[in-house]
């Protein structure tokens, strides 16, 4: 794939329920443009991995499928936002997934728009990746990962060449997230509607939110979003 990588290309937003699509979109966007995929879900996982304060606080509200505070989720984010490979842009997935977190989000980058050292300045492209709901239960159900490479497959859509193993990491088993089960999926859904599809119209409201068909196949949203950037940079 052509990479894209000397020119600014600013905060790009992807929105979606689970299962949409962002976290497998946001790594296409990342290796085009070579902008940081910031995913708060990732961040929160390492966190609980590692055993940190905020991975002790966090852990038994993400196996519930529920939403981590605002504060904790905003602090992890400013601290990952002010690093240096994020001078260009990044891709937030996972976040802003409240209201409260838009409106800190918007409050972040108009305090930018009066910084000249950033060269990110700007508002954000939000995307939001609308997917039919059975279509959603089949990606979650069928989601597996690589520990190793972190490469995503899904086990009825796009299932590894030898089963549970990892294409390219050396044959590493294939694991199965924590709140991909069953009985926490609903909460996590129930999450979405309640709290970020407020998020949505809010992005709606200000026309900034642009709606891409994520039932479409994978090359093809791809594509619709590579286009919905290079629009906007024309
Ligand atoms: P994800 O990988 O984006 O599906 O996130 C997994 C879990 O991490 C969510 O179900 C929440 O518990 C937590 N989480 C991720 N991003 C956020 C956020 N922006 N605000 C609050 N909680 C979050």
């Amino acid at each position: 794939m052509a990479q894209e990588t000397s020119r600014a290309v600013g905060p790009v937003v992807l929105l979606g329920p689970p299962g949409a699509g962002k976290g497998t979109q946001a790594k296409r966007i990342m290796e085009r443009y070579g902008i940081p995929q910031v995913s708060t879900g990732d961040l929160l996982r390492e966190n609980v991995a590692l055993g940190t304060e905020l991975g002790q606080a966090a852990k038994a509200v993400m196996a519930r499928g529920e939403l981590v505070s605002d504060d904790l989720v905003c602090t992890m984010v400013r601290e990952r936002l002010i690093q240096p490979d994020c001078k260009r842009g990044y891709i937030l997935d996972g976040f802003p997934r409240t209201a409260a977190q838009a409106g800190w989000l918007d409050a972040l980058l108009e305090a930018e728009l009066f910084d000249n050292s950033r060269p990110t300045r700007a508002w954000p492209i939000v995307v939001r990746l609308d997917v039919d709901y059975n279509q959603l239960l089949l990606r979650i159900t069928g989601r597996r990962s690589c520990p190793t490479c972190g490469r995503i497959y899904n086990v009825h859509l796009q299932p590894p060449r030898v089963d549970e193993l990892c294409d390219e990491a050396h044959a590493t088993k294939l694991v199965t997230r924590n709140d991909d089960r069953l009985e926490v999926i609903q909460p996590r859904l129930v999450a979405y509607e309640e709290q970020t599809r407020p998020v949505a119209d809010y992005y709606q409201r200000t026309g900034r939110l642009i709606s891409v068909n994520g039932d479409l196949p994978m090359d093809e949203v791809t594509a619709l979003i590579f286009r919905i950037l290079e629009d906007h940079h024309a």
